[in-house]
């Protein structure tokens, strides 16, 4: 691109586009990529950046994957978009295949949403009709726990950390129900008593609670903690005993990321509920799905409207789809648990040096997850020369400073971002 080009294409940016939670009269500083393979973004006055975050956690197999391109191709010479009422496809058909062979065991539904925060919605929604249609209309709220994330729509902020970054939207949200934050970290000693709080809350509200919804294992964009899986287990006798659905939003955590296929194998258990997104589609084209098991959807079915009413326009769209079947082959087809594995060491090797550092407060890695926790918050437009000097793209959310990046990442490409993560630790960038 010319450099004349490239500045009016930034200026009318600043201008006109909005950029995620971002001022519209003081834009944050972006910039313009041209190019993207594997784990390495290109911008467009040459510089490479290797993606630490794999764009917001979905490209999993690295960017513009030929496989994954290559059956996108195909399905454009078809058809691109279809609507999903009164039509099927064979790339809607054969990903739901491909998903229930690999999700936790009771899933038999699929219901596409075109994000994870839509999918969540659908969840949420799910869990209401299910109780409304079963006659149990007075479960009307849910239960969620502290420090988690499940969108940026009105009904998923709802349900998101309430001290998080939706705060001036609070005096207008439908009001769930918060229990603590899971309060025994993932490879700590679990003590039973960590239940407490949340089965009081249930047996105090359990009769207007319809779900409770959580991230499993992992708290995400809330705070990037990892939490022991017996919570989960614990979590499931309480909501068979309360009359309330189990929703488990794996939109960050599924396709391996924290080192299981779904985070939900760490504990063993199925949900009644659950989402998917963000690696779906391998991070090509955006799509998200809510599955349910056969008494959620008879459930949901029965008495009136006796349909689940939702319906979006883009409801599985060929070619997301097609790029899912795509992605979940490929996971077949190499060791993704073996690249996480060797992820998560290096990573443990590594990132172990800031633990040492004054301004880090705790270093953790739990699969192709590495977060150095800091004392304070940084600013991602602060740090953005020092990272493209460093070829390396991160963006902190407020204290965290943390990696995801793609699964096929080379060791010495993974070497630069920790060696940058920690060189930032320890003060460097600013
Ligand atoms: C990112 C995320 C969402 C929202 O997904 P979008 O595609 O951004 O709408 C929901 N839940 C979790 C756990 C997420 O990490």
């Amino acid at each position: 691109m010319k450099v004349d080009e490239l500045s009016s294409l930034l200026e009318f940016d600043r201008r006109h586009v909005w950029h995620p939670y971002a001022s519209a009269t003081e834009p944050p500083p972006v910039n313009c990529a041209v190019k993207a393979a594997g784990s390495v973004i290109t911008l467009a006055d040459g510089t490479e950046l290797i993606d630490g975050l794999s764009s917001w956690w979905c490209v999993a197999h690295g960017h513009n994957h030929p496989r994954l391109t290559a059956a996108i191709q195909e399905q454009l010479q078809e058809f691109c978009q279809i609507m999903f009422a009164g039509f099927t496809h064979a790339p809607a058909v054969e990903l739901s295949r491909r998903l229930l062979a690999v999700v936790p065991e009771g899933m038999s539904r699929v219901f596409y949403a075109d994000s994870g925060s839509i999918a969540v919605e659908v969840a949420v929604k799910m869990a209401l009709q299910y109780q409304f249609s079963t006659g149990h209309g007075s479960r009307t709220r849910m239960l969620t726990v502290r420090g988690g994330y499940h969108g940026d729509t009105v009904g998923t902020m709802a349900l998101s950390d309430p001290d998080g970054m939706h705060g001036c939207f609070a005096h207008v949200l439908p009001r769930h129900i918060f229990a603590p934050i899971p309060p025994v970290a993932f490879g700590a000693e679990w003590d039973d008593a960590a239940l407490a709080p949340v089965a009081e809350l249930l047996e105090r509200h359990g009769e207007e609670v319809a779900g409770v919804i959580l991230e499993p294992v992992l708290q995400g964009a809330g705070g990037m903690r990892f939490y022991h899986p017996a919570y989960l287990r614990g979590l499931r006798e309480l909501c068979d005993r309360h009359g309330v659905l189990l929703v488990l939003d794996e939109v960050a955590t599924g396709f391996g990321r924290t080192g299981k296929f779904f985070a939900a194998e760490y504990a063993g258990i199925s949900p009644d509920i659950m989402c998917v997104g963000k690696a779906l589609t391998g991070g090509t084209v955006t799509l998200a799905a809510t599955l349910c098991n056969e008494r959620v959807a008879t459930g949901i079915s029965k008495g009136a409207p006796g349909r689940l009413m939702h319906g979006p326009t883009f409801m599985a769209n060929p070619l997301a789809c097609a790029a899912g079947c795509a992605s979940l082959a490929l996971f077949e087809e190499y060791d993704w648990s073996e690249k996480v594995r060797g992820i998560e060491g290096q990573l443990r090797r590594e990132l172990a040096p800031a633990a040492s550092l004054p301004g880090a407060t705790d270093v953790r890695v739990l699969g192709a997850v590495g977060v150095i926790e800091l004392e304070q918050s940084l600013s991602p437009g602060a740090l953005m020369p020092f990272l493209l000097r460093e070829g390396v793209w991160l963006r902190p959310i407020g204290r965290y400073l943390y990696t995801m990046p793609p699964f096929v990442i080379s060791a010495s490409e993974l070497s630069r971002i920790t060696g940058v993560m920690v060189r930032i630790a320890a003060g460097e960038g600013l």
